[in-house]
C-alpha cells in the first residue's frame, strides 16, 4: 500500500506550534526579506512566506528593490540588518539580478541571522558535522517528513538527484549524516535510471517535468519530489505522480508536499535564530 507523505499536514501542525510559542513571547522574532527586482514567481514566494509569517506571530520587515539596484546599495542594507538588535533572521529572495554576485550577498548575511543556512560558515558547519545555526530549510523538510513516518535512513541506497547548493548538495550531506548511502546524481550522470532502480529511497531535485517515470522505481521505494515546474499552466513535480505512485511506499504530492515543509521550515528557523540570539 502506498503511503501519501503528507507535507501540507504536517506543516499546518508545526505553523501551529509555532504559533503558540510565539504567542507567549514578549518581544516577537522578526525576519527580514529582501526582494530585488520584479521576478513574479519570487514575488508571489515572498508574500506567502510575510504572511506565513505574521499569522504565526512574527515581525516582518520587507525590504523591496529595483532591479537595477546597485550590489553596495544591497550589501549596505544587509549590513544595517546584521546590526539591527531586532530583527533575527534574514532572507535574500533569490535568484538575483544578473548583474548582482550572489556569493557576495549570501556571504554579506551574518551567520547567526542566516535563515536559509547560505552562508559558506554555516554550510561549512554542515560539511563537517557540527551544527550550523539553523539547517537550510528544504532538506530540513525532508528529513523532518522522514522521522514523522518513521522511515528509515540508516544503511540505506538513497539516491538525490540534483546538486544545487540549495537542496541536493546539504541533502546530501545531511542523508549522510544519517547513515545512508548516497549518490548525488545531476544533469551529467550516466547511468540514471540504473542507479534509481537500485536506490531504496529517490529524491528528485532537477526542475524536470516527467524526470522519474514508473520504469526509474523498484518496487516498495521511497519518493520524494522537490521539483517545481509549469507544464500547461498547471503545477507539477519532477515525477510522473500517477504511474510512479502505486509502485512506492511512500511518495510525496506536488503540491502538498516537500512546498510546504520548505516554508514551515524557514519558520522554525526564524524562531530558533531568535532563541539562540536570546539565550533561550
Ligand atoms: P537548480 O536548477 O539550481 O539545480 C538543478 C539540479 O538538477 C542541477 O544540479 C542539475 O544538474 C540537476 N538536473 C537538471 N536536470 C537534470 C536531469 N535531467 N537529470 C539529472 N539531473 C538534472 O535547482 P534547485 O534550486 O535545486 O531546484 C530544483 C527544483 O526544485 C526546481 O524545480 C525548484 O523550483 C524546486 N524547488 C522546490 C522547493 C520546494 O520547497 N518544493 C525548494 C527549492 C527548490
Amino acid at each position: 500500500m502506498t503511503v501519501i507523505l503528507d507535507g501540507k499536514l504536517l506543516a499546518d501542525k508545526i505553523t501551529q506550534n509555532l504559533k503558540k510559542k510565539t504567542s507567549g513571547l514578549k518581544v516577537k522574532p522578526k525576519l527580514a526579506v529582501i526582494l530585488a527586482g520584479d521576478n513574479p514567481a519570487s514575488l508571489i514566494y515572498v508574500r506567502n512566506k510575510q504572511k506565513r509569517a505574521e499569522e504565526i506571530g512574527f515581525e516582518t520587515l520587507f525590504l523591496p528593490m529595483p532591479k537595477d539596484v546597485s550590489e553596495e546599495n544591497l550589501l549596505e542594507n544587509i549590513y544595517i540588518l546584521n546590526e539591527m538588535k531586532e530583527v533575527n533572521a534574514i532572507l535574500v529572495q533569490l535568484p538575483l539580478p544578473s548583474h548582482i554576485n550572489k556569493f557576495s550577498v549570501i556571504e554579506a548575511i551574518a551567520p547567526e541571522k542566516d535563515v536559509d543556512c547560505f552562508n559558506s560558515i554555516n554550510v561549512g558547519k554542515l560539511l563537517c558535522g557540527y551544527s550550523p545555526y539553523v539547517p537550510p530549510c528544504t532538506p530540513k523538510g525532508i528529513i523532518r517528513l522522514f522521522d514523522n513516518y518513521n522511515i528509515e535512513l540508516e544503511g540505506k541506497n538513497v539516491l538525490v538527484i540534483g546538486r544545487s547548493n540549495i537542496v541536493g548538495k546539504p541533502l546530501s550531506v545531511m542523508f549522510q549524516a544519517r547513515n545512508a548511502t548516497v549518490t548525488a546524481a545531476h544533469s551529467k550522470t550516466k547511468n540514471l535510471k540504473e542507479i534509481a532502480l537500485n536506490s531504496d529511497i529517490i529524491v528528485s531535485a532537477a526542475g524536470c517535468a516527467n524526470l522519474v517515470t514508473a520504469d526509474f522505481v523498484k518496487e516498495g521505494a521511497v519518493v520524494v519530489d522537490v521539483g517545481i515546474n509549469r507544464v500547461n499552466d498547471r503545477l507539477r513535480g519532477d515525477v510522473d505522480f500517477e504511474n510512479v505512485a502505486p509502485k512506492t511506499s511512500y511518495i510525496t504530492p506536488v503540491p502538498g508536499g516537500v512546498g510546504p515543509m520548505t516554508i514551515a521550515m524557514l519558520m522554525e528557523n526564524t524562531l530558533e535564530l531568535y532563541q539562540i540570539q536570546n539565550h533561550n
